[in-house]
């Protein structure tokens, strides 16, 4: 048991600035034994940073599939034959009731998200932001927006009708990114965060593990997401969804799934850490086990083209483990 290689790694977590790209790539040969070693430091980590608050998100497929795109885990491209919706930008109405359900089961953050490369044109960004002025107004909740590789002028726009945070996953490491995506750029990527923090947004970028890279990659994308000075991270698990480029693939180990939570807990220890797709699937029994890794966010609700658990099951899962879900009904009142 490398105990004290280990609580090095604790110690840098604890002061806020996180560990080094050498003791990040260390994680990769660590036991199970060790890694339950681990998991109870990062459960302080957590503690330390984020008390015993848990945030849940949750997200509208505000406009699904029809994509030119070709990102080979997602069932939106058009390049793939799946059985995932399709269908045109959601009505004002629509993204606001799935919003007002969203804060009826707990979630204090609301993200509209949609397929595509971006907004179309000015009818979808009048739509999003009539959207966005109207969930401010008429709930308490955090209001993000995930829509592709937009302009900073659009963000801009945005943020004046009220949006918080814009999210955007980076989706993998740099040297690993044309294995998955051919039809844009990791600078495309980096751009569209960057145009959002000129908005003055706060972002929130992530990414999808499990999709046949290194756990160095995991390391890169890591540090690349903290050099962009995120405030919130969500990290997703590959399902390999039938006819995508990606079906091939197995679900990831759950302890390789808790390791990567623990990496970015510790490389980003001040940061809200949210386990959002492929939860279920790859922690099956053990996702209990997600917070004492670090994480102290889930994505409640559906996901974009599947379903997820009952989000009763999810607050019964966080209260039981004696951590709190943070309500939007214990805002001060708007
Ligand atoms: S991830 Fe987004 S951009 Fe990529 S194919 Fe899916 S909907 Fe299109």
């Amino acid at each position: 048991m490398r105990k004290e290689l280990i609580d090095s790694m604790i110690h840098a977590a604890l002061s806020g600035a996180g560990i080094s790209r050498e003791q990040a790539l260390e994680m990769e040969s660590l036991s199970r034994e060790e890694l339950d070693f681990l998991f109870e430091g990062t459960d302080r980590v957590r503690d330390h940073f984020k008390k015993n608050d848990v945030k849940i998100c949750s997200i509208v497929n505000a406009k699904a599939g029809r994509c030119q795109e070709d990102c080979s885990f997602c069932s939106q491209s058009g390049k793939f034959k799946t059985d995932s919706p399709e269908y045109p930008l959601l009505k004002v109405d629509e993204i606001v009731a799935a919003a007002k359900e969203a804060e009826g089961f707990g979630a204090n953050e609301f993200s509209i998200v949609t397929s595509g490369t971006a907004l179309d044109n000015r009818e979808e960004v009048e739509v999003v932001k009539a959207a966005i002025r109207r969930i401010k107004a008429e709930t308490r909740l955090e209001v993000c927006c995930s829509l592709g590789l937009m302009s900073a002028e659009q963000m801009k726009e945005l943020k004046e009708a009220g949006l918080d945070r814009c999210h955007h996953n980076l989706e993998t490491a740099r040297s690993h990114f044309p294995n998955i995506v051919t039809t844009h750029s990791y600078e495309d990527e980096i751009h569209a965060v960057k145009n959002a923090q000129e908005a003055g947004l706060h972002v929130c970028v992530g990414g999808i593990f499990g999709m046949g890279e290194s756990f160095g990659q995991r390391v890169e994308l890591a540090f690349e997401i903290k050099d962009l000075g995120t405030q919130s991270l969500p990290v997703n698990f590959l399902k390999p969804l039938a006819g995508t480029g990606l079906d091939h693939m197995d679900y990831m180990e759950p302890y390789d799934a808790f390791r990567t939570i623990a990496l970015l807990r510790l490389v980003l220890p001040q940061i809200d850490l949210f386990v959002c797709g492929g939860r279920e699937e790859v922690l099956e029994e053990q996702q209990e086990k997600l917070f004492a890794a670090g994480a102290n966010g889930i994505l409640g609700g559906n996901y974009l083209t599947t379903k997820g658990q009952d989000p009763k099951k999810d607050l019964d899962m966080i209260e039981t483990l004696g951590l709190r879900a943070v309500s939007t009904l214990e805002k001060s009142p708007a």
